[in-house]
């Protein structure tokens, strides 16, 4: 039996960094690629990523949020040095496996964003945080300390890239999320179903009526931005979803691209 999510009596007042890996539960963490269908998501996202990188000379890449190893078997596959890092051993357990089927031996690490340099090695030339991931920090001193260690772990002349989604929109004018990117199953829905200015509690519910939720937190992209450069990140640099400008249409996602130095 895989055990349940667990959020008590009261699941709006849970509001905690640590509780990820209590919503990341086995059961969720097998259905979160029918959830996010890769190929659709490779088509959708394209090569921004890899191209960004690219054209900034990176070579190695630390993977902060593997999450079930989307971006880091792109990144394998697109020849970057690539250590992958995540706080639960139940993702990177499901990106290991979808490692091999893809024939790559990941490098693996089980490390929580505020204890980074404890666990994980090294010094990067790049550092992505990718899939709305930061957003499970639920306190601003967690938010500086996860940048404050991302930035220790950057070579001199490293990039961070970290991207979110647009909460500012959901904060401000209801939820219109197109759901073209990251949440791409054909048959699962993702719907907020609690907002205020603390919590954005996102309903994912799966066609064999299964449902889970996270809690997160709702990051205001100024806010982000400020943090960045607060922590000592330079031209921090902000795109919409994965085009190199944003009018109009609001995005779904943004995606920050900060320098070190
Ligand atoms: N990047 C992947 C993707 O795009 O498919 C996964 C994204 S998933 C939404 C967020 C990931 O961040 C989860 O795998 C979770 O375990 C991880 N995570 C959340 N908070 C963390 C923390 N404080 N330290 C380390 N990992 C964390």
């Amino acid at each position: 039996m895989h055990p349940a999510q667990k959020f008590g009596d009261n699941p709006v007042e849970v509001r905690e960094t640590g509780h990820y890996t209590e919503e990341y539960v086995p059961s969720f963490v097998e259905k979160w690629d029918s959830l996010i269908d890769w190929e659709r998501r490779a088509q959708s996202e394209g090569n921004f990523f890899i191209d960004l990188l690219r054209k900034r000379g990176v070579k190695s890449v630390l993977d902060v949020a593997t999450g079930t190893g989307f971006h880091s078997v792109r990144l394998l596959a697109a020849g970057f040095d690539t250590v992958s890092a995540d706080g639960s051993a139940d993702m990177l357990a499901a990106a290991f496996a979808n490692g091999m089927e893809d024939g790559h031996v990941m490098r693996v690490v089980q490390a929580d964003w505020r204890w980074l340099n404890r666990d994980v090695h090294g010094e990067y030339d790049a550092i992505v945080c990718l899939g709305n991931s930061f957003t499970h920090l639920f306190s601003e001193r967690d938010r500086r300390r996860a940048l404050a260690e991302f930035y220790a772990m950057l070579k001199h002349d490293g990039i961070l890239v970290l991207d979110q989604r647009n909460y500012d929109a959901i904060l401000d004018d209801g939820y219109t999320s197109k759901h073209t990117y990251y949440y791409c199953g054909e048959d699962v829905s993702v719907e907020p179903e609690y907002v205020d200015e603390g919590l954005v509690r996102m309903r994912y519910s799966f066609p064999d009526d299964s449902v889970y939720h996270l809690n997160m937190f709702p990051l205001r992209k100024d806010y982000t931005r400020r943090l960045m450069s607060e922590v000592g990140f330079q031209n921090v640099e902000t795109y919409g979803d994965f085009q190199h400008t944003y009018r109009g249409e609001q995005p779904d996602f943004f995606i920050h691209v900060a320098e070190k130095e």
